[in-house]
């Protein structure tokens, strides 16, 4: 085994009632462990970190590469103690969305008008926040912006609790459980000029 289970930085229980006990461990222990496992399968004593894999792989080795590298980060990008925005992510928000409430409605939107299964994003480009989408096992261009936060709409992520009320799942997790201190620790470093 080269690739691991990352475990969850939370227990199972503990985003109730936003997203179910069941949901997650079905969601984790379900299918991220069998994106895992097939993937090691695949890999046959490959050691390259996963990323390398990501970038080079096609086919069945990228889908459940990408697959085990969006999860890993869907479970950094939720928190059952969120807290809120610094001051500094929330003038990002404003620059990039005019708010951050408008940030949060554009996100929705758009996981939800994700046809299919797929995946939503916040990524930086360097000159800005921007939300993009990306379907069944794609992620975001690396190589041209970051990150900062994801959201799963695949049907894994909300039918046992939510049933086909996807507006209703993004409405409940991302209002209420998003991790804004990764956002912030993921946030490139601007230059400050306090003189
Ligand atoms: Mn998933």
């Amino acid at each position: 085994m080269t690739i691991e289970l990352t475990p969850l930085p939370f227990e199972a229980s503990a985003l109730q009632p936003f997203i179910s006990e069941r949901t997650v461990r079905l969601h984790h222990g379900g299918h991220q462990a069998a994106y895992v496992r097939n993937l090691n399968n695949m890999l046959d004593g490959d050691t390259r970190p996963l990323l390398e894999v990501i970038n080079d792989a096609q086919g069945a080795v990228f889908n459940n590469a990408a697959q085990v590298w969006n999860h890993e980060f869907l479970w950094q990008s939720l928190s059952p103690t969120p807290g809120a925005p610094s001051l500094e992510l929330q003038e990002e928000f404003d620059a990039s969305f005019g708010s951050t409430d408008n940030f949060l409605t554009q996100l929705i939107q758009a996981a939800t008008s994700q046809f299919g299964s797929g995946w939503a994003w916040l990524v930086h480009d360097g000159s800005g926040m921007q939300i993009t989408t990306t379907a069944n096992a794609d992620l975001p261009n690396l190589s041209i912006c970051k990150p900062l936060l994801t959201i799963d709409v695949w049907e894994h992520a909300y039918y046992l609790d939510y049933e086909n009320r996807r507006p209703e799942y993004l409405e409940a997790v991302l209002r209420n459980i998003v991790n804004w201190q990764h956002i912030d620790n993921l946030l490139p470093q601007r230059s400050t000029n306090h003189a």
